[in-house]
């Protein structure tokens, strides 16, 4: 059941807002123990990339795209780093209405991208970075009076308090800490509301700390200074001026937790040691929580023992140049046994 139906009496709608469902949700919280006992804490990682488009977006885009046929939109328009786009072309397919796409050009990973044209979106690439698509955008919706699915639409950040509850729900309680990538600063902000929901209604007693990780190059509020040229191989968090900046700030403080950055390079390695010793193959954004909580690791700041879930927010496939620009070719042999035998060796 998508999260519309499943959490529909928490959400603001009503008879009139169409049913719009792709099996969005319900994501699997898997407990990652290979890396937890490494680090000495219980990891759990929240699996995102299994909703319908790939990326946690979904979970938004559902109220979203309702809430404009119920306005009566004839189209979406957005402007994305890729998995926004991905998911506004997938449910502007299902539910049959045009969607317009502004791409940062060169700066989106090519699933992503791929997803976007074969769900039948117009996609336009701007040769600026996602800030400024991010106002065309905007101006665009203005004058054509299409609606907006960005983050800065109101209803993706109440639809992606769905996660938290989910998390709750699976744990029995909220966790120790929830470690989150952040670009936009959406994600972040929707999570501390949905736990602080699910406190309120009673459901958990506890509070997590929020942990957001940045990437350096692209790290606006974990340093507290504006961004003007972000850089980051997480092309999904490559943002310098978050939308929801004072939000995720306000989660961080009252949460009593922090920001945190990581490097490409640890980005990366955190990819390779979450597939390789879990099984679990996210995309590099997703992997700035693992890089995070080995960085606090080796600082020795991890709370032994503690409950800690990481959002991994896409999946690995959608951005494979990404992966396979850090591991090996494969070992080339002849269709000989012998051959065979000595590689195995
Ligand atoms: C959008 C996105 C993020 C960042 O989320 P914000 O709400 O913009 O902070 C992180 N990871 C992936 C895979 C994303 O698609």
């Amino acid at each position: 059941m998508g999260v519309l139906k499943r959490y529909g009496t928490y959400l603001p709608i009503s008879e009139k807002t169409p049913s719009v469902n792709l099996e969005e949700g319900n994501t699997p919280l898997v407990r990652l123990d290979r890396i937890g006992n490494e680090l000495g804490i219980e990891l759990w990682g929240k699996l995102e990339g299994c909703n319908p488009s790939g990326s946690f977006k979904d979970r938004g885009m559902v109220l979203a795209v309702a809430k404009a046929l119920e306005d009566g939109a004839r189209a979406l328009v957005c402007a994305s780093t890729g998995n926004t786009s991905a998911s506004a072309a997938a449910y502007a397919a299902h539910v049959g209405i045009p969607c317009y796409v502004l791409l940062p050009s060169g700066h989106v990973a090519m699933g992503k991208l791929a997803q976007a044209l074969i769900y039948g979106a117009k996609v336009i690439a701007v040769d600026g970075n996602f800030d400024r698509a991010l106002e065309m955008a905007r101006t665009c919706a203005e004058l054509k009076g299409f609606a907006m699915v960005n983050s800065v639409n109101p209803y993706r950040l109440i639809s992606q308090k769905t996660g938290a509850w989910e998390i709750c729900e699976s744990l029995g309680r909220a966790p120790d800490a929830h470690v989150i990538p952040v670009g936009n600063a959406c994600n972040i902000s929707a999570y501390w509301a949905g736990y602080k929901d699910f406190k309120a209604w009673g459901k958990i007693t506890e509070l997590p700390r929020m942990i957001g990780i940045q990437a350096e190059g692209a790290a606006p509020l974990a340093t507290g200074k504006p961004c003007p040229n972000p850089e980051t191989i997480a092309t999904a968090i490559r943002i310098g001026n978050p939308v929801s900046a004072e939000l995720a700030k306000a989660a961080v403080a009252e949460s009593g937790g922090e920001f945190l950055t990581v490097t490409d390079d640890e980005i990366l390695a955190a990819q390779a040691m979450l597939a390789s010793k879990s099984g679990v193959f996210a995309e590099p954004a997703s992997c700035t929580t693992l890089a995070g909580l080995v960085k606090l690791g080796h600082a020795k700041k991890l709370q032994q023992g503690a409950t800690f879930v990481i959002i991994l927010t896409g999946n690995g496939l959608k951005d494979p140049d990404a992966a396979l620009s850090q591991v090996g070719e494969p070992v080339r042999i002849g269709a000989e046994m012998e051959e065979l035998l000595e590689a195995l060796a």
